[in-house]
């Protein structure tokens, strides 16, 4: 997944008849395998996972704070596989889910920010550009105000995060929806169009509370 090159510092590490092994640190390599475990076909696209996946990173103590940062938590995970044709629509169903979650049933205000390529970066740089297209698109379409946040990019992908206000007027980051052609292509992912041609799937992350540690944290507070 690209995560070992870069995070290998915050990936809780132990020994167990001589191998190495890590304490899970992200759900999506675990979603991906699955995707894989059989040929898949354009009729099963957009093919939609989901888990709660607890997650634990390497934090330094000192940045520990209450429920809002934790070294183990649980984040309300899915990872979508679809084609190019199927983003936006995607993209645009899971900010309404969103808008559902904070607006309707918890009465948060919100807003958006959309970050691009980082300095360091997988794949190549016409994706990037087509990829950060489509989420603006939706953006613009949704009417949706949102801050840019220029190289502030997952290295595989652009995202848009969510922010929401606490009681003591802190912003917090908790939904984001991540877009990425780097990790089909890392894994190799596959499905058979109409036409029995074999493409690669792009693939979208997202969480809606985030980590539900800090959502519980916002709302004692
Ligand atoms: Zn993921």
């Amino acid at each position: 997944s690209g995560h070992w090159e870069k995070y290998k510092d915050n990936i809780f590490l132990t020994n167990y008849e001589g191998k190495q092994f890590a304490v899970k640190p992200m759900n999506c390599p675990g979603g991906i395998l699955i995707y894989k475990s059989r040929p898949r076909s354009y009729k099963e696209l957009p093919l939609k996972m989901s888990e709660l996946g607890t997650v634990h990173r390497q934090e330094l103590s000192g940045v520990l704070a209450g429920l809002f940062r934790v070294i183990k938590f649980t984040q309300d995970d899915a990872h979508i596989f679809c084609t190019e044709e199927q983003l936006e629509g995607q993209i645009s169903e899971i900010m309404e889910l969103t808008d559902y979650f904070y607006k309707k049933i918890f009465k948060f205000e919100y807003h958006a920010e959309l970050s691009t390529r980082p300095e360091k970066f997988l794949g190549e740089k016409k994706d990037w550009d087509k990829a950060e297209k489509i989420l603006e698109s939706v953006l613009k379409k949704k009417k949706m105000n949102y801050k840019l946040n220029r190289g502030d990019g997952t290295f595989y992908g652009p995202k848009i995060d969510f922010h929401i206000k606490d009681s003591l007027g802190r912003t917090w980051q908790l939904a984001t929806i991540q877009l990425d052609f780097q990790m089909p292509e890392r894994f190799d992912l596959e499905y058979t169009d109409k036409d029995n041609i074999i493409k690669r799937p792009i693939m979208l992350h997202r969480v809606i509370y985030g980590s539900l540690e800090r959502f519980i944290g916002i709302l004692l507070e």
